[in-house]
């Protein structure tokens, strides 16, 4: 675990095992304030370890979970008893898919992980005046997804709705997306932390994740720069969307996005795994 103070009383607690995560914790004037809370048990046990040892511990805790992703949720009940906050749709996705995604990225646990939903639900935001923290719904990433943002340090944590190079593209909310990246540029934050980056001093992440979410709404994502990383989470995107639009019976959108994950497989060195996808997806446009 690594640590990186930002600001005057912000601290990022950085994992790398199974893969990069950060949790913010905001050391308050009344609370403390965990922002997310990692694969389980032992991602928590450490940062707890870690503000007793410096003696930045101000209890009561105030969790927040920027959305239901199990990397995200995994220490919750550390905190029982704790408010635990997050957006109102929260609890169903825990419902949802909680014990399944348990069983299958159970490899990535650390400790214990007993499934805790939030207990503090909100629909737009639940601001603590007097600390000036604000954790608020900015859908994009997941329908459920949230922010918070530190007045007084103008520090802000967006969760998984930048990503770099590209965010991930889960749901047919691509307008909601761009307006929640578009709400971020006039916090004018100072600091960007975001679940999986490194932490951003500038706002360039949130413009190019904008740039990217406009472009591939309108239909028209210029490929030319890309190196084998964007395209890999582009084709995934682009199949995503090709998929959704599909179960929501909307035909022509479904046959574009499919056809541009085909285009993507052309251009690409040929490989027996790659001509099969190509075959599928053929096979699906043709049914369409
Ligand atoms: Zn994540």
């Amino acid at each position: 675990m690594n640590v990186q103070k930002v600001g005057s009383r912000g601290y990022v607690f950085t994992f790398e095992d199974p893969y990069k995560l950060n949790i913010y914790v905001i050391d308050g004037d009344k609370h403390t304030f965990i922002c997310d809370t990692g694969f389980g048990s032992d991602s928590v046990n450490q940062i707890l370890d870690y503000l007793k040892e410096h003696s930045i511990q101000s209890e009561p805790f105030v969790v927040f979970n920027s959305h239901a992703d199990y990397d995200h949720v995994w220490g919750n009940h550390v905190f029982e008893g704790s408010d635990i906050i997050a957006h109102e749709l929260s609890p169903e996705v825990f419902q949802r898919e909680g014990e399944e995604i348990l069983e299958k990225y159970g490899e990535h646990k650390k400790g214990e992980v007993i499934l805790t939903p939030p207990n503090k639900l909100f629909k737009d935001k639940i601001v603590f005046e007097d600390e000036g923290i604000e954790f608020y719904h900015s859908p994009g990433h997941t329908l459920e997804s949230s922010s918070c943002f530190d007045h007084r340090e103008k520090i802000l944590f967006v969760g998984d709705n930048i990503e770099s190079p590209f965010p991930y593209i889960n749901f047919l909310n691509l307008k909601e997306y761009a307006t929640s990246l578009r709400e971020y540029l006039t916090r004018n934050a100072d600091i960007v932390i975001s679940g999986h980056d490194e932490v951003m001093y500038e706002d360039n992440l949130i413009r190019e994740n904008l740039h990217y979410i406009e472009e591939i709404e309108s239909g028209k994502v210029s490929r030319n720069n890309f190196t084998p990383k964007h395209l890999g989470i582009h084709f995934n995107n682009v199949k995503r969307l090709a998929e959704l639009y599909k179960e929501e019976g909307e035909k022509s959108q479904s046959i574009r996005f499919f056809q541009e994950a085909l285009e993507i497989l052309e251009e690409a060195e040929r490989k027996p795994a790659i001509e099969e996808e190509m075959e599928k997806i053929r096979k699906i446009i043709e049914k369409l």
